[in-house]
């Protein structure tokens, strides 16, 4: 049977090849994607306002005749068009413009137009509305209800794509859209068929509740809503099924390489580590690839988890990778991993972008040759020409940056190609529940959920930048007792290098100032192995005082660092800021955090630090994060293409996350069912790994 989907948009009049093609850059190939093609807002045109009323910044609908039609040629040449009405004037102003529009717009026509008012020369000025020639002639219809509007690309107006979806709105009574969700469900929660919503959101009637369908609350959207987060969810477990689709190894505890570990350790697991490491034990005894996440609050102790993940695999005889996502942290966690595994007869290896020529060589070679059982390092592990003569268990530090289609190719790198690697990942800061269940959803769950004993809480003030001569005091007296500190500088992300420049300006006043102190210098263009002196001698307290970009965000662990000062701190995320105070509080010794900010401060921005101050949980950080930014900023770049939703908005529809989690094992079972929602709202992102 004929389905919308077997009918491509050139059965619609008006589209040839050109404008199909331009549709298809919109993912439109079928009657169906134009149909999915949803309006993420709508205008309120039904309206008509007196132009005598309008004020800068209202977008409104007017109604008025001609009055004059002039080009004007000032610095850029432009069609002006003053439209009068009993109240007032207003000017149409068009950059571009074709002769046909001009002929339109002759003196004398009525118009109805909508746009935004802007101050211009000739008076308050819409800038190229939509606009409609004799609007007495326009069919009721439209005058009376919402007008969709739709996401475009280049090549493509409203009116256009608005007409397009109408006319395919036609062909929907002759082949109705294949429900995928059962009629019983759409009964318990009230929603309407797929077709019902679908033309609905397209051509809302007149009687429609106009605040329902303006904040996207309507049944129809909320059905369509609730497919969409359901094809995400479906998409992500089809990744984990297609990652557990290849057998691992089991890793059984052997020989006693842990014990000797835990001996050499100078503290006690804490009961939350301890639960977590047995999970992962769990997972890693099956001959199932694990999928498992662990998340813990800064300085929760993840590490140490990871290292006896990686014993237990190392002593079933198969290679461990870690990868960091940046070089400092890699480095990090090299020079930590060396301290715990050497003593313990385990050879490791070290791979970055930087590392080149003989030294990568012979590190392929240690990889290639099994000689290394450990291998750290960057992204640079999982490139080509990397192979690993028998690759177990890889571990993934500070998920943010790792994206779905990372984790999949994974599976590749595997023992003999034929079993795939264990993966275990690890989140720097907490994620929200209710994100992880939709960001995370093929992955297992494991929560670090307390600190260990001893923490002292970190006091953070927040100082507009006019205190800078205390702050540097505060700096100076705490280094005078011995303690070590963090100077934090930060930039708009855009420029490395200018980032990089100020940190060395701000560090060279601060030498000048603190002359008693060493002051060292750390940002993202220093040589790899000059960046891993000073992080040396910063730990080995020979420097009183760091001055550091955010690269120093994730992981680096002094604990004998207790002040840490956060210039600008107003530019970045909260679980960033979080993550950066983390470096401090890993002692005996009180800490503090000072948030320097440069005023005026936003809202928004007045509202992030406050949250900072007030709380030192993570899940609560996190939350409010989710709360401030959205799901995007909250999960960093490599994420966000899965939280990309047409509809969907991650606040407003939160309460569906858990019914579609619930809802979604028991459609897997339905491969037909799985694969027509996650192409009708997915198209052909994740096959391609743009997720
Ligand atoms: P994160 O979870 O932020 O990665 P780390 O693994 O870097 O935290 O651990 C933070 C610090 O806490 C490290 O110095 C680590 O040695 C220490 N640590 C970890 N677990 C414990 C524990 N159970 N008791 C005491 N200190 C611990
Ligand atoms: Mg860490």
């Amino acid at each position: 049977m004929t389905s919308l989907d077997d009918i491509q948009v050139t059965a619609l009049k008006g589209v040839g090849s050109a404008l199909a093609g331009t549709l298809s850059k919109l993912g439109i190939l079928s009657l169906q994607d134009l149909l999915f093609h949803l309006p993420h807002r709508y205008e309120d045109r039904t309206r008509v306002i007196s132009m005598g009323s309008l004020r800068v910044g209202d977008v409104a609908v007017v109604e008025g005749e001609v009055v004059k039609s002039d080009l004007v040629m000032g610095r850029r040449r432009s069609l002006q068009v003053t439209l009068k009405d009993s109240s007032g004037f207003l000017v149409m102003r068009f950059f571009h413009f074709n002769a046909a529009q001009k002929t339109m717009l002759a003196e004398g026509q009525v118009v109805r137009c909508y746009g935004e008012v802007r101050p211009g020369r000739a008076g308050y000025e819409f800038y190229h509305p939509e606009y409609q020639v004799n609007p007495g002639a326009m069919p009721e219809q439209d005058k009376a209800t919402l007008t969709p509007i739709y996401p475009l690309t280049e090549g493509i107006q409203q009116p256009r794509v608005r007409a397009l979806c109408q006319q395919a709105l036609d062909y929907l009574h002759r082949y109705p859209i294949r429900d995928w969700l059962p009629p019983a469900l759409l009964a318990d929660y009230q929603l309407p068929d797929i077709s019902a919503a679908v033309a609905l959101v397209h051509a809302p009637p007149a009687d429609a509740p106009v605040h329902l369908l303006m904040e996207g609350r309507h049944p129809a959207q909320q059905r369509l809503v609730m497919e969409e987060l359901l094809a995400h969810q479906l998409s992500l477990l089809r990744v984990r099924e297609q990652i557990q689709a290849r057998r691992a190894l089991p890793l059984l505890p052997r020989g006693n390489l842990t014990e000797q570990f835990l001996e050499a350790l100078h503290f006690q697991l804490t009961g939350a580590q301890q639960r977590v490491l047995t999970e992962i034990r769990q997972d890693l005894s099956q001959p199932l690839p694990m999928l498992r996440l662990v998340q813990g609050d800064v300085g929760s102790g993840k590490t140490v988890v990871a290292a006896l993940a990686a014993l237990q695999a190392i002593g079933s005889g198969v290679q461990v990778a870690l990868m960091a996502p940046t070089e400092i942290l890699a480095e990090q966690h090299f020079a930590n991993f060396r301290d715990w595994l050497e003593p313990l007869g385990i050879k490791l290896a070290w791979l970055s972008g930087k590392i080149k020529g003989k030294a990568r060589l012979a590190a392929l070679e240690q990889i290639a040759s099994g000689e290394a059982a450990m291998v750290i390092g960057t992204h640079a592990l999982f490139q080509n020409d990397v192979n690993f003569d028998r690759l177990g268990l890889v571990i993934v530090d500070e998920q943010h940056r790792f994206g779905v289609h990372q984790r999949l190719a994974l599976k590749e790198k595997g023992v003999g190609n034929e079993l795939a690697p264990h993966q275990l990942i690890m989140t720097a800061t907490p994620i929200p529940r209710t994100l992880a269940m939709s960001a995370y959803a093929d992955l297992d769950t494991s929560v670090i959920d307390e600190l260990p004993p001893g923490r002292k809480p970190i006091e953070t003030v927040v100082l507009p930048d006019g205190r800078r001569d205390d702050i540097i005091e505060r700096v100076r007296e705490a280094c005078g007792r011995g303690r070590q500190a963090y100077w934090v500088c930060t930039l708009i992300e855009e420029s490395e290098a200018l980032q990089c420049q100020a940190a060395e300006v701000t560090a060279e006043a601060l030498a000048e100032r603190l002359p008693e102190l060493s002051v060292g210098l750390v940002h993202g263009r220093l040589k790899a192995g000059d960046k891993a002196d000073i992080m040396h001698r910063f730990k080995e307290g020979q420097l009183d005082l760091l001055v550091a970009t955010t690269v120093i965000e994730v992981g680096v662990d002094v604990p004998n660092a207790s002040l840490i000062i956060i210039e600008n701190p107003e530019r970045l995320g909260l679980a960033q800021l979080h993550q950066l105070r983390g470096r401090v509080g890993r002692g005996e010794e009180a800490s503090f955090c000072v948030l320097m900010y440069h005023p005026p401060l936003s809202q928004n921005g007045r509202a992030r630090l406050q949250a900072l101050r007030e709380s030192q949980d993570g899940f609560v950080i996190a939350e409010k994060d989710l709360e401030i930014r959205g799901p995007g900023e909250v999960l960093g770049t490599r994420q966000t293409g899965i939280m990309q939703f047409r509809l969907a908005d991650f606040e407003r529809d939160k309460g569906w996350i858990e019914t579609v989690r619930h809802l979604a094992p028991g459609l897997m079972h339905d491969a037909r069912c799985v694969d027509g929602l996650v192409r009708r709202w997915l198209g052909e992102r994740i096959r391609y790994g743009d997720v």
